[in-house]
């Protein structure tokens, strides 16, 4: 139980503390409090920090880093009684090439250059364990997908999620038990991708944190327990040019569309490094639980990895089915926005246009269709990533830091496995999966 939560009230100006918050290569949250007498000089001068021990930021030698608050994305916590913000980081004058919030900062310039705006509305899924302290985790509810009422023990949680969600300027949508035990999903509305990035990393603080004032823990790893539902991140995406939704065509979908489309799918294998970056990621994409295994689109088809919904006016859009919330989100819409503008400036037609169910096909089948797999391990996602030079770009200079970062994680995964004879093919989710990501 959260102490300084249960206190709860709301202290006065001069009390009060504002936490500034920017994000590390995994995309988790970090920062420091500052008074808010000092909250000026964070939005103008900005604070300076030492950056060294920031998970994929910079070694000892050259590690002095500035943030400047972003007072748009001001935010009050009110179980905490303080505000919070987000910025971007600076060194020496200039933005720091591997802030993430900057990296999409920068793909959305390149968007714009050409005449777009990307909106995006994500489906977070999550699980609401009990646990002992180990890794023995207990499922404290029945429910299965859409169960109401007495399977569904987390419900007036999940409504106190959606209650808090204004706060950080969320509007929550539709609130519901997802397949697995224990597992929810809260939707909110689209925004503009920079905006939806932000209430994303706003949305795992408010339902960890509301979790953990209730007694459970909530985990957004893509596949916390072998043999369940995974977690995944629907993303819908759609381009708008002059206030228009560029993805309406006169009977369907538009050209632009298609050719984002085409141009996602050309580089899904890459992309999967960086939309799902963990060890666990690859434990979710297997058969058997509506997550994507196989690169392919549809219109109705909910076994495709992309999906387009039968929405035809100002919601036509395009439902990107692969990502999952372990992804540093600012770093996966940078990069699928660049894979699609890509395809706008090839016009890529989409390859694999399926709307049978593709689990069911046989190999033969699929392989005269031209359908591809997604990667089966995230060391074979980042042999994708280092191949493609478009993906690679999408995060600037981040790129070098991600890599890096990306795998040293998958070797200490393999020495792992080696260390306890395991297979490196397991889909079986293990303790140093669970150690590593399960508070992601
Ligand atoms: N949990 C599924 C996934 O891993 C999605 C289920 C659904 O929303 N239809 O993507
Ligand atoms: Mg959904
Ligand atoms: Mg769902
Ligand atoms: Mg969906």
């Amino acid at each position: 139980m959260n102490e300084i939560a249960k206190a709860g009230t709301f202290p006065s100006e001069s009390q009060r503390f504002i936490q500034l918050i920017f994000v590390d290569i995994n995309g988790v949250p970090k920062g420091m409090e500052i008074p808010a007498s000092r909250y000026e000089e964070a939005i103008t001068e900005g604070i300076t920090f030492d950056g060294s021990s920031i998970p994929g930021f910079q070694g000892i030698e050259d590690s002095d880093l500035v943030f400047k608050a972003d007072p748009e994305t001001y935010a009050e916590v009110p179980w905490e009684g303080i505000a919070r913000v987000y910025g971007y980081i600076y060194k020496d004058g200039k933005p720091y090439h591997a802030d993430p919030r900057g990296v999409l900062r920068e793909a959305l310039k390149r968007l714009k250059e050409e005449g777009f705006k990307a909106y995006i509305g994500p489906e977070p899924e999550f699980y609401l364990f009990k646990k002992n302290g180990s890794w023995e985790l207990h499922i404290p509810d029945s429910g299965g997908y859409f169960d109401l009422v007495t399977l569904d023990k987390a419900r007036a949680l999940r409504r106190e999620i959606a209650l808090y969600m204004p706060s950080f300027g969320l509007t929550p949508e539709v609130l519901h038990h997802e397949v697995g035990k224990a597992q929810h999903e809260i939707d909110f509305r689209f925004d503009e991708a920079l905006k939806t990035a932000d209430n994303i990393v706003s949305f795992k603080y408010i339902v960890k944190s509301i979790a953990e004032m209730r007694g459970l823990y909530a985990t957004f790893m893509p596949k916390p327990l072998y043999g369940m539902p995974g977690n995944g991140m629907h993303l819908h995406i759609s381009l708008w040019r002059d206030g228009e939704n560029a993805f309406i065509g006169e009977d369907g979908l538009s050209e632009t569309a298609l050719h984002v489309l085409g141009g996602i799918l050309k580089h899904a294998k890459a992309l999967a490094a960086i939309t799902n970056p963990t060890v666990n990621s690859y434990k979710r994409l297997v058969p058997g639980y509506e997550a994507p295994v196989y690169i392919s689109w549809g219109y109705r088809n909910r076994s495709a990895l992309i999906r387009v919904p039968a929405f035809w006016g100002n919601g036509a859009r395009i439902e990107y089915r692969c990502p999952d919330p372990s992804a540093n989100i600012y770093f996966a819409f940078a990069a699928i926005l660049t894979a699609g503008l890509d395809g706008i400036k090839h016009k890529t037609e989409p390859s694999a246009y399926v709307e049978e169910n593709v689990y069911e096909m046989s190999d033969a089948k699929r392989s005269n269709l031209g359908i591809e797999t997604l990667p089966e391990s995230l060391g074979e996602a980042l042999e994708e990533l280092k191949k493609d030079r478009i993906v690679r770009e999408a995060l600037g200079d981040a790129y070098k830091n991600f890599i890096r970062y990306k795998e040293r994680e998958w070797e200490d995964y393999i020495s792992y496995l080696e260390a306890r004879e395991l297979s490196l093919e397991t889909k079986k989710v293990t303790e140093w999966e669970l150690e590593r990501y399960f508070y992601i």
